[in-house]
């Protein structure tokens, strides 16, 4: 087996739709989102990280507790 970079998958641009998104930044406004540049139209737009976010803590849902407010 040859050794292989792991090739970014291309993101899809949301204005073209064109799959020439390049990586521009790793961090966009969100921590979860990174930031991309369209090579066809020029456009910056942002879109989910390729890392994928292992079982973290999840906060507890909201207590459901059947009262009867009178
Ligand atoms: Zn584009």
């Amino acid at each position: 087996m040859g050794g292989g970079r792991g090739a970014a998958v291309p993101i899809p641009c949301p204005f073209c739709r064109a799959a020439t998104g390049e990586l521009v930044s790793l961090f966009g406004s969100q921590l979860l989102l990174s930031q991309y540049r369209c090579t066809r139209c020029g456009s910056y737009f942002e879109g989910l990280r390729e890392d994928r976010w292992d079982a973290g803590p999840v906060e507890p849902a909201h207590e459901g507790g059947d009262e009867y407010g009178g």
